[in-house]
């Protein structure tokens, strides 16, 4: 009616409806794992707006919920500061975008450098600190600056290793320090189907994706309930590459892989967009066939010292970008919109 033709006109209000759409979804998503539109959709409310404050730059704000990691910390969980700010990716939603990327990063080293192409796990992200070689606790991204301490429930998943495996600590500079390596907690497709299909049986919603059950499943009250819930991890990610003698993104997964933590085989070290492209190719090709979700590919500048040259906007790091494939959205989906907010 009339708030939507103000919104025609007046881009301001168009911004603030569409701020408040996504900070709600957001809620729906991140603090209750239970989305009600379809990634899709929210992907689209996110465009919108981006395009919208790219044109109209004065109505920026740093509370817009483009300016900053998407995530939530609530309250039934204590509260853990990351070792350093968690980011979220930007997205190439095409291979043009994906071609904006790489260009950018020739520009800046007058190059292509070395890069690193892993598959985008479709689950959370998990940050695990350990002391002495010991899992000290884990925490949820949260916000991207404090996370939500969920160790109890990620000491029962059982692919974390509770102990580093001996041979990877002298590559820790000081192993009393806390370090924190990252990943993703997921569920595998089989066991959300059979999670959802139990949910059902009893009468209750299931999840609407892998994603949200892995996600809902860390966030449990009682362990005992993540216990019985199928989820594995990929590591990928140290918060603070000064405390390791290592180098590159490259060495950090052989090194995870010593460590005792599973690294996902899937990965390759490569040196043209060419050879971006055709991995990102290959593995949208192989997406069906694999036990788990992924939603796209990440690439991401291989040495350390080039990922700081090239630094980190407000939500993400100028080093990396997610390559999103188009949505799978076979999933149970209350409301797919075409969005009028
Ligand atoms: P994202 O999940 O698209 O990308 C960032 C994350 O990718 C990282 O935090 C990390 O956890 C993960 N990742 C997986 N594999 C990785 C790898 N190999 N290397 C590095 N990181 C890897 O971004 P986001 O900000 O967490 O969430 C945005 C997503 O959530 C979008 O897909 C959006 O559609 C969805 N979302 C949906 C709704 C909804 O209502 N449906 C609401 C909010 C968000």
């Amino acid at each position: 009616g009339d708030e939507l033709a103000a919104q025609a006109t007046d881009p301001a209000a168009r911004i603030e409806a569409l701020r408040r759409e996504i900070e709600h979804n957001s809620y729906l998503y991140y603090a209750l794992d239970a989305p009600a539109i379809s990634d899709g959709a929210f992907d689209s409310l996110m465009h919108e707006l981006r395009a919208l404050e790219a044109e109209h730059p004065e109505l920026i704000d740093p509370s817009s919920p483009t300016q900053r990691v998407g995530g939530y910390v609530g309250e039934q969980f204590a509260p853990i500061q990351h070792e350093r700010r968690m980011y979220s990716l930007d997205d190439a939603m095409d291979a043009g975008e994906l071609d904006e990327w790489l260009g950018r990063v020739e520009d800046f080293f007058g190059e292509i450098p070395p890069l690193v192409c892993e598959l985008k796990i479709d689950g959370s992200s998990v940050a695990f600190t350990f002391e002495n070689g010991r899992l000290l606790k884990a925490a949820t991204r949260g916000d991207g600056t404090t996370g939500e301490d969920i160790t109890v429930n990620v000491r029962t998943v059982r692919d974390v290793p509770l102990r580093l495996r001996d041979e990877a600590l002298s590559a820790i500079r000081d192993t009393e320090e806390p370090i924190e390596l990252r990943g993703e907690c997921y569920m595998p497709k089989s066991s959300f189907e059979s999670l959802n299909a139990a949910a059902e049986a009893n009468g209750k919603s299931g999840f609407a994706n892998p994603r949200n059950a892995a996600a809902g499943s860390l966030r449990q009250k009682d362990p005992q309930v993540t216990a019985h819930r199928d989820l594995s991890t990929f590591v990928y990610a140290v918060g603070d590459e000064r405390k390791l003698a290592l180098d590159t993104q490259w060495d950090l997964l052989q090194w995870l892989k010593r460590a005792g933590f599973h690294v996902n085989p899937d990965i390759e070290l490569v040196h043209s967009a060419e050879e971006v492209h055709a991995f990102c190719e290959r593995s949208l090709g192989r997406r069906n066939a694999l036990p788990y979700e992924i939603d796209g590919v990440v690439v991401k500048v291989n040495s350390f010292a080039q990922q700081e040259a090239m630094g980190y906007t407000a939500r993400a790091p100028r080093w990396a970008i997610a390559f999103k494939f188009p949505p799978e959205e076979k999933t149970t989906l209350l409301r797919d919109i075409t969005v009028q907010v």
